[in-house]
């Protein structure tokens, strides 16, 4: 994190301090991974506020210039804040109506300047020792993947295969799942976000599966899309034309791109196979410290693709009432192009 940018800005803008209040913020920026804690940042200091509970948890994780200010039950953050005797202070722009009025009350006369994304500006952009965590994430995702292929048939409830790819992956090392496992098989494959149901995979199933792991703090987000039995006609083109769309997508990832051209190039691909109106959602997010964060690849989007993003490339035709078909890797932007994280089998058919 770029400390020192922020005081120049401070100092541009005549604020006084900027306080990072949304937690995954203040893990990136610390290095703290409890879940209660604020930061403060001045011309002069960093403040570490936490409560008593994670007193000695803080000390032992957050950099040794931090000063830790460790709450007293019942004191509030604006205690502190006034003590420092601010006139203004920047927040970020995240803060909930909660936060914002506690503050408020709590810091009569005090200004508040919001700020946008400082932060996820920063995280949108990792170091190599935070792709080293997302390859242990989707380590642990694929790994839970591979183990399961024996089970993953017919028969089988769509709810119990989402729990079992949950319990393998924790089993494994995951501290936690990316978002409840997506199991969506026949007429179900055509929801993009269908959550695993207690529908039974059928012997002709198109069967979605997205799912990711947890590790050290760093998230892995993946899609395959399985087939079993008879293909029908429709689903052999749809799964070739979303294969095309990801492949053409991959073949113009490089740094400075524009992450909508990116989408488009995708979206183009379905667009000219005829299901243009099927593919519903962006080509992709950033993954970090959370499943969903910048950079966005969608139309709408405005960020250039750069050096050290990590992102996925998630094309999909959803039919409704029949079916559908996504495909979801991860992709590292190095500096001569994208190297894809996730290596299962993109064409899996039993
Ligand atoms: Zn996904
Ligand atoms: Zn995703």
């Amino acid at each position: 994190m770029d400390l020192e940018g922020i005081r120049e800005r401070l100092s541009r803008e005549e604020v006084e301090a900027f306080l990072i209040s949304n937690i995954v913020n203040v893990r990136y920026v610390s290095g703290f991974t409890g879940s209660s804690a604020f930061i403060l940042i001045s011309s002069k200091e960093v403040l570490f506020v936490t409560d008593p509970r994670y007193g000695e948890q803080a000390s032992s994780q957050i950099p040794p210039f931090y000063d830790l200010v460790v709450l007293k039950p019942g004191e509030r953050l604006s205690s502190v804040i006034k003590g420092k005797g601010w006139s203004s202070l920047a927040v970020e722009d995240s803060i909930t109506l909660a936060q914002y009025n506690s503050l408020k009350e709590g810091l009569e006369g005090v200004e508040l300047v919001a700020w946008k994304g400082v932060v996820e500006t920063a995280r949108r952009i990792k170091a190599p020792w935070e792709v080293e965590k997302m390859r242990g994430a989707v380590a642990l995702a694929q790994e839970a993947f591979n183990r399961l292929r024996g089970v993953m048939r017919p028969g089988v409830v769509e709810r119990d295969l989402a729990l079992e790819l949950e319990f393998v992956m924790r089993k494994a090392g995951a501290e936690g799942v990316a978002f409840p496992a997506i199991v969506a098989s026949g007429p179900r494959s055509a929801l993009p976000h269908g959550e695993a149901s207690s529908r039974t995979i059928g012997e002709e199933d198109l069967v979605v599966l997205d799912f990711g792991a947890r590790w050290q703090g760093y998230y892995s987000d993946m899609t395959r899309t399985l087939k079993f039995g008879q293909w029908r006609s429709w689903e052999r083109k749809v799964c070739r034309v979303v294969l095309e769309a990801q492949q053409a997508a991959l073949e113009v990832v490089k740094p400075g791109v524009e992450a909508r051209e990116v989408d488009a190039v995708a979206r183009g691909v379905i667009e000219k196979a005829g299901y243009g109106e099927f593919f519903g959602h962006g080509l992709g997010h950033g993954v970090g410290l959370e499943v969903h964060e910048a950079p966005s690849l969608s139309p709408s989007s405005r960020d250039v693709l750069e050096e050290g993003m990590v992102f996925t490339v998630e094309p999909g035709i959803y039919l409704p009432g029949k079916g559908g078909v996504r495909i979801e890797d991860m992709v590292y932007l190095g500096l001569e192009g994208p190297e894809v994280l996730t290596s299962l089998p993109r064409e899996v058919e039993e």
